[in-house]
């Protein structure tokens, strides 16, 4: 039929390879099977206006995005061929290749994304069915699609994990080469140079990195893990640092727990790597709850919570969002993000518990941070987002104590200082309640509080209480034990064991 079709209209057969958040060659799979068929295969990319428009979406993703395939470009280039990055909505340039060649199969990997992303694939979807175009999609990690129950998950992600990875044959490509015009015609506006112009403050994306990374904390920085994996400043050195390289999928899960298991045997601290290995089991858990309740996106995971309403403090957003509360490790950590992308687990969970807690705002405020963390992974975010609010009726619930973590893990405030200059000559033992300084010490130490630095914009303690005391009264609600034990059915691999 399809080859009816593609004489009839005198037209070339192609497959497409459609990189999404999967830019790298090693164990590829829509790649590997793509070049396992004769067709001419055109690999293309879309910086797709409405995904780049959405509230989530920030330069420093996309500027992530683009250094990666440039690296990719760079390994094309020495066989003549390349990637056709499109700045144009995909939809609109499937439709217009159709008018030039017959497509058979397009190859991709599934998308865990956001709502756009969600719509747009089904879109895709109807678009290919109309026009006989046969979409491959395969499995992202450790997800799942359409599961109908956890059962069994930890044993399935181990199976997949420790498959062979998919090595393309690098002697075996059939790259198509788009006509210019046509290309031209489709390819949009420039990207703007913010996105093409390196960002030294992040981490660069593209494969070699990923790589990199992953060596060098197998090597040497994985020994300091569990100790420092808490330490806003250290934890930059002692953990992998490979999420952004996972969320673009510079690399792969499985060569990444491959990798680590190949070096446990010999490993000097084994503990540390074991660990390691249950946050990249952790992952695939979140995003899978994600893929099987993307409503999380913007709903409580527990209805229940429904009830509960947060009014919005402008105010209070701004300045936890500009790192200006007045709590120190708060402040630090939110300039730090903002200017980096990066900050540790226990860091972004601190932030949030201020954020929803003692300022009492609502989780669906966030949008910002997803814009911040480089490695914003919308199956993780939201569903971490959920889980540190206190929405979700099955964990336990932690309110942080900015001052008792800045203490614990920042004790000399050097991490503070990095970024809060202005705290500067405060001693150790005084910056993280500077608050508490004597006007004779805000002189001495050159810093006036409520002028230099403000003064805390809430009282930690009471606002703590308060929260508690209402989050904590949820949890006895049967409504939300109920949705609660929904949840564990659904979204528990044993449900028992909660
Ligand atoms: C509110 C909040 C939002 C978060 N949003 C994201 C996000 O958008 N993208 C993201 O990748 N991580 C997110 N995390 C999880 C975690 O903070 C980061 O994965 C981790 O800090 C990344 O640093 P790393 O690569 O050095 O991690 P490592 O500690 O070296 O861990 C290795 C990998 O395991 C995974 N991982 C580690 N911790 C977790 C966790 N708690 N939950 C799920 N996976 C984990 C990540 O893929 C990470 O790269 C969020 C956590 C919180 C509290």
């Amino acid at each position: 039929m399809k080859l009816l079709k593609s004489n009839i209209l005198n037209k070339t057969s192609i497959n497409i390879v459609w990189f999404k958040r999967d830019l790298r060659f090693t164990d590829h799979e829509p790649l590997y099977y793509a070049q396992q068929q004769e067709l001419p295969l055109l690999l293309v990319y879309f910086f797709e206006p409405s995904v780049m428009s959405y509230d989530d979406s920030d330069v420093r993703h996309w500027r992530f995005v683009y250094e990666s395939l440039q690296e990719m470009q760079s390994k094309l280039a020495n066989i003549n061929s390349k990637i056709y990055i499109f700045h144009n909505e995909a939809r609109l340039v499937f439709e217009e290749l159709t008018k030039h060649f017959s497509i058979q199969t397009i190859f991709s990997h599934e998308e865990i994304g956001n709502k756009v992303t969600y719509s747009r694939d089904i879109d895709i979807q109807l678009f290919c069915k109309a026009n006989m175009i046969q979409w491959k999609e395969f499995q992202m990690n450790g997800v799942i699609r359409r599961i109908k129950s956890r059962h069994m998950w930890e044993e399935r992600w181990e199976k997949r994990m420790t498959e062979s990875p998919k090595i393309v044959n690098e002697d075996g490509w059939n790259i198509l080469k788009l006509d210019a015009n046509i290309y031209n015609s489709l390819k949009g506006e420039k990207l703007s140079s913010a996105i093409t112009t390196r960002n030294k403050n992040f981490q660069q994306g593209g494969e070699y990195w990923a790589w990199r990374y992953m060596d060098g904390f197998l090597k040497e920085r994985y020994v300091n893990y569990s100790k420092h994996i808490s330490k806003p400043s250290l934890s930059r050195k002692g953990c992998s640092r490979l999420s952004p390289y996972l969320t673009y999928g510079n690399i792969s899960m499985r060569m990444v727990y491959q990798f680590t298991r190949q070096h446990y045997n010999n490993a000097e601290n084994k503990k540390a790597l074991s660990n390691f290995i249950s946050r990249l089991h952790w992952h695939c858990h979140f995003m899978q709850k994600f893929e099987d309740e993307c409503r999380m996106e913007f709903e409580n995971v527990n209805r229940a919570y429904d009830r509960l309403i947060k009014p919005k403090n402008e105010f209070f957003i701004n300045a936890w969002q500009e790192g200006k509360t007045g709590v120190p490790i708060v402040d630090a950590c939110m300039r730090c993000v903002v200017a980096s992308g990066y900050i540790n687990f226990r860091m972004r969970a601190m932030v949030v518990s201020f954020f929803v807690f003692n300022l009492w705002q609502d989780w669906r405020e966030l949008h910002f941070l997803a814009r911040q963390f480089l490695d914003y992974e919308p199956g993780i975010h939201y569903p971490q987002l959920q889980m540190q609010s206190g929405v979700t009726g099955i964990n336990t619930i932690r309110i942080y104590n900015p001052i008792k973590n800045s203490e614990e893990h920042d004790a000399e405030g050097i991490f503070i200082k990095q970024w809060l200059p202005e705290l500067k000559n405060i001693p150790a033992n005084l910056i993280h309640e500077p608050w508490k300084l004597s006007s004779m010490e805000q002189q001495l130490y050159n810093c006036e509080i409520g002028k230099d630095y403000p003064s805390p914009i809430v009282d930690i303690e009471s606002t703590r209480k308060h929260a508690s005391d209402i989050v904590w009264s949820y949890r006895k609600n049967n409504a939300v034990k109920e949705e609660g034990n929904r949840i564990i059915n659904k979204h528990v691999s044993n449900p028992k064991s909660q």
